[in-house]
């Protein structure tokens, strides 16, 4: 049975985060609402917001809770409720958010909107389990000239051109499953097999393309099956990266519409972004629910 996902729209987010003390009451709500008794006095749980102030205080012995400390939130010049709706923008966009976006929403400074999405961005840092069953490996190539594709791809030997065109970018994904993306240096078997070995079940059935790199999985252990792209071949039987193939095609629809370009330093954090996405495709939860509750784990 499938469920339906819970909706989260513009409208309900607007009715709940009114304001920053809404947003604040939500970060305190997360952060302390399990807590029976007042840390400090041990009596029970009575807090109240100080007015005019980011705490809360225990009715009983005056302690005080900062929710924001330790949180991407805290001293920051920016409001709580324009941080909460520049989750809310990259919760609900397919595409990305970039820095110009936010600074026309929010109505910052492009320099504060920059540093709000790096900040997001970081949230989308995730540590996926190994991928099992079956198993698609693909690899492509992010940037620089349409025209330098194959070249790059056909001649791994010329990786400093390469690396001057464009970034190199692996790619696994179960079926039915999650995604692992991986910026890499390039994408010869030295960088292939370890990718593989530390992401993927050796049980798995593993499909790929043609590429020549993919031939040492064989002798590493997994069932490997291949299509062969350069023959017009792309789908035998349940051979196939269709799920891959599409998962580039968003990402680099995205960064080309959205990003127009990102510098390979900064590419990993762009495809984390999307990879999250796609890992939680099938959701029932409201990414911007599970964004927020990202904020408050990394404390
Ligand atoms: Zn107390």
């Amino acid at each position: 049975m499938k469920l339906t996902k819970e909706k989260f729209t513009i409208k309900q987010f607007n009715e709940k985060y009114i304001d920053d003390n809404a947003c604040l009451h939500q970060v305190f709500l997360s952060r302390y609402s399990h807590l029976e008794n007042c840390p400090k006095c041990n009596s029970k749980f009575s807090y109240y917001k100080v007015t005019d102030r980011k705490c809360y205080t225990c009715a009983y012995c005056g302690h005080q809770l900062h929710p924001l400390a330790g949180t991407i939130f805290h001293k920051s010049s920016t409001s709580l409720k324009n941080w909460f709706y520049a989750i809310f923008l990259f919760s609900t966009s397919k595409n990305g958010v970039s820095a110009k976006e936010l600074e026309r929403q929010l109505g910052v400074t492009y320099k504060c909107a920059y540093r709000i999405a790096k900040q997001i961005r970081k949230l989308f840092d995730e540590n996926v389990s190994i991928l099992t069953n079956i198993v698609e490996i693909d690899e492509t190539y992010v940037g620089g000239k349409e025209a330098n594709k194959h070249k790059d791809k056909k001649t791994p030997n010329n990786q400093g051109r390469s690396l001057k065109t464009k970034s190199a970018v692996l790619g696994a994904v179960e079926r039915q499953g999650n995604i692992i993306v991986k910026v890499v240096n390039h994408t010869q078997s030295s960088i292939v097999k370890p990718f593989v070995r530390n992401n993927i079940c050796i049980t798995a059935e593993v499909k790929t393309d043609e590429y020549r790199a993919y031939n040492s999985l064989k002798t590493l252990g997994y069932k490997h099956d291949k299509v062969d792209h350069g023959k017009g071949e792309y789908v035998k039987g349940n051979t196939h990266t269709n799920n891959l193939e599409g998962f580039w095609s968003q990402l680099k629809r995205s960064i080309n519409g959205t990003y127009h370009s990102v510098s390979p330093k900064y590419l990993q954090t762009y495809v984390n972004e999307f990879a999250y996405r796609y890992n939680r495709r099938n959701d029932v939860t409201p990414l911007f629910k599970s964004m927020i509750a990202k904020v408050l784990m990394q404390l």
